[in-house]
């Protein structure tokens, strides 16, 4: 094996073992949690290497990086999903090679990605993100919806021709009642996710907890953890 190849077959066993702890902990059983692994700012080299190891799913946040290495892993038995703010000048591309968009976040959004959906024959399947520090009806600093846009958005998804609605993510909030309260915070995501189940059955994806935070979210019930620098190290500054 390479150094690279090592390293990073090391880090996915850590984060693995730590996944296992926290789903034996909160007695829940470990097929019921998928790692997804956040490669943005590194390379497809290391996408092959996640993809040899056994990784199914990786995670990109912007589309110019997204692109290319996608195309260039397009051989690969991988699920690509989508996580960062999405303008709907890059709505086209994005269709192009992301299974799952995990930042919905507006009804002009969804307008863009059903009618891309639809021109690429594909479908897409798309999870609301919730802001927790956006208050009742605003918009996250970093995306997102406040949890009372979530219910219109989803019904707007789910009649929009060409996507799924899969369910729910959110990322843990650095300011307001939230901050620094992770598991406070992924439980309000589960509750929204109930209510959000009992119109909407089949969206049960819960997409929270990343490298810091990951053991919180598999406590409150999360189907889907992102995961990049406990993986693939520490990322320079952009990104
Ligand atoms: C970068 C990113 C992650 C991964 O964060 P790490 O702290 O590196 O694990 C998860 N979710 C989103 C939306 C991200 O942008």
């Amino acid at each position: 094996m390479t150094d690279r190849r090592e390293q990073i077959a090391g880090n996915l066993a850590r984060v693995e073992e730590r996944i296992a702890a926290a789903c034996a902990a909160a007695g829940r059983p470990r097929q019921e949690v998928t790692l997804i692994v956040v490669t943005k700012t590194y390379p497809a080299a290391d996408v092959r290497v996640l993809s040899e190891l056994g990784v199914r799913h990786v995670a990109e946040n912007r589309d110019q990086e997204a692109a290319p290495k996608a195309a260039e892993c397009a051989d690969l038995p991988l699920s690509w999903h989508f996580v960062g703010q999405l303008q709907t000048n890059k709505v086209r591309s994005v269709v192009g090679y992301a299974d799952v968009v995990q930042s919905v976040d507006r009804s002009r959004l969804v307008t863009a990605l059903s009618k891309e959906a639809v021109r690429a024959g594909r479908e897409v399947g798309c999870l609301i993100q919730v802001a927790l520090d956006a208050g009742e009806s605003g918009r996250g600093e970093r995306g997102g919806v406040g949890p009372g846009g979530i219910e219109e958005l989803a019904d707007l998804v789910a009649r929009s021709e060409g996507l799924r609605l899969d369910g729910l993510m959110t990322v843990a909030p650095l300011t307001g009642e939230y901050a620094g309260r992770q598991q406070a915070a992924f439980e309000r995501l589960m509750d929204l996710s109930t209510s959000l189940r009992a119109s909407h059955p089949t969206a049960t994806m819960v997409s929270a907890g990343m490298s810091a935070d990951l053991e919180q979210a598999v406590a409150a019930g999360a189907t889907h953890v992102r995961v990049g620098t406990a993986v693939l190290g520490v990322r320079p500054r952009l990104g």
